[in-house]
Order: C-alpha cells, then structure tokens, then sequence
C-alpha cells in the first residue's frame, strides 16, 4: 500500500466520524470505506445472469425479442432504474451528489470484468451534453461516471471524444419510441482530435432507456472508422421488470 494511499484512508477514516458515510441508495451508516449497505447488496434490483445484450435486461424480462438492429454490439447495466435506484440517479443529475457517480462506476466495473472479460478497449467515451446544458448544470453527470470508471478499470478517458451539435427535445419527452430515434438522428459527432479508426470503444451513460442516444453516438463511431462500441449504462429501464414485480408484489 502506497503512502499516499495510507494518508488518504485516514483522512477519510477523519472524515467519517464527523460526516459519517452512508449507503447511496437507502441512507444507512456503513463503514468509512464501504458503498452500500449489506441489506441494498443483497435487495437491490441487479441485473445479474442471463442478460439479453440486445437490451440489456435478463432474458426473462427481455421485451426486445432480440429484434431490433442497432450498431452496438451489446449493452449491459448493473442495475434496474427503479426505486432507490431512480432516486439515486436523480440526485446525482439534479442534486449535485456526486459520489453516486462512483459509486455506479464501481457497480459498472464489476459487470464489466465479467460480462465483456474477452474484450479490450481503448477508449471510455460517454453521452455529451450540449456547452450551454453543461455550463447549467454545472457538470455532466455521464462524463463523471465516465471518468470514474476510467479512474477503476484503467481504460483511457475519452473527455469530448463525442460531441453535441444541436439541441435535442429531452428525450422522455417522446412518446413513442421511434420518436425518440427520430430526435437524435444527426445531434451527435465524434470530436476529430481524436483518431477512433480501429478502436473499440465503451460508451457510458447513467441511465439506458430506448438505447436510441446510444445507438446514434454508436453510429457516428462506426462512420469513423471505430472497430465496435459496446454500451455500459448504471441502469436500464425495463417495463417488463416493472410489471412482473408488481405481480408477485399483488399475488
Ligand atoms: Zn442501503
Ligand atoms: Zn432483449
């Protein structure tokens, strides 16, 4: 253990006995040094097996039937986006919590190391928000999952390797899903400092709805040239997981 390391476990050890540390998702004290709470590891909505990489959801909540194309090779997320999840997201774009940022990425980085073991890549890149939207927000809240996952795993940090060329209507906004496909053809580019010929790419964002953002940016790496984009989103939408909870919740 570096020194640097040990210094910094105890300012953080400091730190905690004044503002103790608490799981993201429920508000639990755990330890200095933990994310979550062992109830919220256990209870929480993962995506775990099986999962349909044309979606993203377990096959027993696929809805997609494999049957859309898109230019990405497969999609994976740690986590469904309901409950504390959702709330958990929502702070971290709207309420300036930041560390949920890391703590997604570390959940990311997990699935990653066994859902895409077999492939390398070069580059993190992630879903980018128009200068003007960023400037209000303050931050972008893919490009801080982005850069923590890149901080974990290692893989170079594609800071503005894509880039927005034009506002988009909020994507929820669209009621259908080809709507939304729609809204998106043509806002995003790849930022030409950077050469993506032959490179693999892994494309990060917090949440994953239609995937059609996703699919657009995938699309505009293939037209330059990138080898293949897989996607890694903290969560991932899914009606179907919605509706067979509330099932067994009224059996
Ligand atoms: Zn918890
Ligand atoms: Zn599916």
């Amino acid at each position: 253990m570096s020194k640097k390391k040990i210094f910094k476990d105890i300012y953080e050890y400091v730190l905690s006995l004044f503002f103790p540390n608490r799981c993201i998702f429920c508000g639990q004290i755990i330890d200095p040094f933990g994310d979550i709470c062992s109830e919220c590891e256990e209870k929480l909505p993962w995506i775990k097996e099986d999962i349909c990489h044309f979606c993203g959801a377990e096959n027993k909540y696929c809805s997609c039937k494999k049957r859309h194309g898109h230019f990405y090779e497969k999609i994976i997320s740690p986590l469904y986006y309901v409950d504390n999840v959702r709330d958990c997201v929502h702070n971290l774009k709207f309420n300036d919590e930041r560390r949920n940022a890391e703590v997604f990425a570390k959940l990311m980085d997990r699935i990653r190391l066994t859902e895409y073991a077999d492939v390398e890549f070069d580059f993190i890149a992630y879903i980018p928000m128009l200068k003007k939207q960023r400037r209000k927000r303050g931050y972008n809240q893919g490009e801080l999952i982005a850069k923590k996952l890149s901080e974990i795993s290692g893989i170079a940090f594609g800071k503005d390797l894509l880039v927005k060329l034009y506002e988009t209507k909020t994507q929820h906004r669209c009621v259908h899903g080809f709507e939304r496909f729609g809204n998106v053809l043509g806002a995003y580019d790849v930022n030409q400092d950077y050469d993506v010929r032959g490179k693999t790419i892994l494309l990060v964002d917090d949440v994953k709805t239609t995937g059609a953002t996703l699919n657009e940016c995938a699309k505009m790496l293939l037209l330059n040239d990138a080898a293949a984009v897989y996607c890694l989103t903290a969560t991932l939408t899914s009606r179907e997981y919605i509706k067979k909870k509330e099932k067994e919740e009224t059996a």
